[in-house]
């Protein structure tokens, strides 16, 4: 615990400092800016700093350091674990940084460090150009970025990270610096995966792809049906061409706009992202309707909608408990396992999703970013999900349970991005052979470990 102590004239000159708000215990909006997106997180900061540009973010760090206070960094606040918030120590929020700007000349958008994924869809969209990101547009763009960004356009144009430029970022010690291939190269290697271990980025840019009317959304079968489709599944991935993606799941049906009939049912489906020629589109889509689907849902529709589809049901404020793998192959034992779990899903919003990391995101050496499962297939996300606190026990039993059955399966480490607190041999687990050298760069550019609320890599 790191109790804040401190005398009033010092946090008073801090609040002064600042041109954004600075938010205490006894504010009337402490409450409702403490929560972040899993409700299962429930952090009583001292302070929450909501700042407004790079200038309040050096203000902060300054302040955090000088006075030996800990620190979080907040982006979109919707990580597993919650580690944009803490206990007593000071929030350095970004959410009000929050500009984007497309040069459509030189196909790149302009981030600022609070965005959210669908401030970048919007933006990119009015010019037929998109970043590659995920699969919910709530989801910051800070913290999925620093950690990979897997999702719809991966196979096409790789990770969030391999469409990085470069970074705006504050270190440690409140310098402002820029990094990118040709400046500060150590750390903007550092940044593509190893999180917020190194600094705060302030403003990302990234190489923008053209993309615009998708074809894509999801088909669905009985959960009876599981072991046929994912032995089925596994098989047509390593077919898939770049320009179609498909992530598979294990889910229950909620409400509109799925028909009434499915409404509450426990299905297996996959999610589909079709960025080729349109008029190829049935051609190549045909192995999938050839396993008749109970209920399809794929069409033409703007990249945006694609990537807002599941916001409705996963709004902030349910309660989430994760569990993740990287995974290079699904065996018939795991399969079965798969099946078992699927059954038992605990709760509607609970869910099983296999992530494809394929394509281009393969063309990018292991040593080449910090993200080191580069040859691996998939990312596999094990969540126990519901609105009520009551259900809690029923939620981590179920994705604990699930966890342990398929985890001799894996590949060893897991995405970052998916993990709650696991500790620390996980995560070096996670960074494999780049570990070490993620050390040395912490250790140069943060050696008191000033920015340690995240998948930490310790600098000794
Ligand atoms: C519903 C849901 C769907 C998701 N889907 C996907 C998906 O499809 N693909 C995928 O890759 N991930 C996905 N994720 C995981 C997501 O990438 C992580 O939760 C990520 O940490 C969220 O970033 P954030 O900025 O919202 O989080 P925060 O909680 O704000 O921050 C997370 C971590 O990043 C650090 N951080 C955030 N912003 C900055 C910054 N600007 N500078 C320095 N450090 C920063 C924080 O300090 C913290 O350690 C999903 C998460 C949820 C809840």
């Amino acid at each position: 615990m790191h109790k804040m102590i401190l005398k009033p004239d010092v946090i008073e000159e801090f609040r002064i400092a600042l041109r954004g708000e600075l938010i205490l215990p006894p504010d009337t909006n402490y409450d409702e800016e403490r929560k972040v997106y899993n409700a299962m997180i429930d952090k009583k900061p001292g302070m929450i700093a909501k700042c407004t540009d790079v200038t309040d973010v050096i203000s902060a760090v300054n302040f955090g350091r000088e006075n030996k206070v800990l620190i979080s960094v907040r982006g979109g606040g919707h990580n597993a674990g919650g580690l944009g918030i803490c206990n007593d120590g000071l929030v350095i929020d970004l959410s009000n940084i929050k500009y984007t700007h497309v040069d459509v000349k030189k196909q790149t958008i302009r981030v600022g460090g609070g965005c959210q994924w669908g401030d970048v869809d919007h933006a990119g969209h009015a010019f037929g150009l998109a970043v590659p990101a995920g699969i919910i547009s709530t989801t910051g763009v800070g913290g999925l970025t620093l950690g990979g960004g897997l999702g719809y356009l991966t196979p096409k144009y790789g990770l969030t990270i391999d469409n990085l430029l470069s970074a705006d970022m504050v270190l440690a010690d409140g310098t402002a610096v820029t990094v990118s291939a040709d400046e500060n190269k150590d750390l903007f290697w550092a940044i593509r995966g190893g999180g917020g271990n190194f600094g705060i980025v302030t403003s990302f840019l990234f190489k923008a792809s053209p993309i615009h009317t998708i074809i894509g959304g999801p088909t669905l079968w009985d959960i009876k049906h599981t072991e046929k489709i994912l032995k089925w599944y596994r098989e047509f991935f390593k077919e898939m061409p770049e320009n179609l993606y498909g992530f598979f799941a294990l889910l229950t049906v909620p409400g509109p706009p799925f028909p009434n009939e499915l409404h509450g049912r426990k299905m297996c489906g996959v999610v589909w992202n079709y960025t080729g020629s349109p008029e190829d589109f049935d051609k190549i889509f045909q192995p999938v309707r050839d396993m008749i689907p109970d209920f399809e849902f794929v069409g033409p529709m703007p990249f945006p909608a694609l990537n807002s589809m599941f916001d409705p049901f996963y709004p902030k404020g349910l309660q989430w408990y994760w569990r993740a793998d990287f995974i290079n192959e699904i065996p018939d034992a795991a399969v079965a396992e798969h099946v078992k779990y699927g059954e038992l899903l605990p709760t509607p919003h609970s869910t099983m999703h296999l992530y494809p990391i394929n394509g281009a995101a393969h063309k990018v050496g292991e040593e080449e970013t910090p993200w080191a499962y580069r040859k691996t297939n998939w990312s596999q996300v094990i969540v126990g999900v519901d609105p009520d606190f009551a259900n809690k026990e029923k939620i981590t039993g179920w994705t604990k349970d699930y966890y342990e059955a398929t985890h001799p399966y894996s590949a060893g480490g897991a995405y970052v991005n998916f993990m709650m607190d696991e500790g620390q041999d996980r995560v070096k687990a996670s960074y494999g052979k780049n570990y070490n050298r993620l050390v040395k760069i912490k250790k140069q550019y943060d050696p008191n470990n000033f920015f340690r609320v995240n998948q930490n890599i310790k600098p000794n």
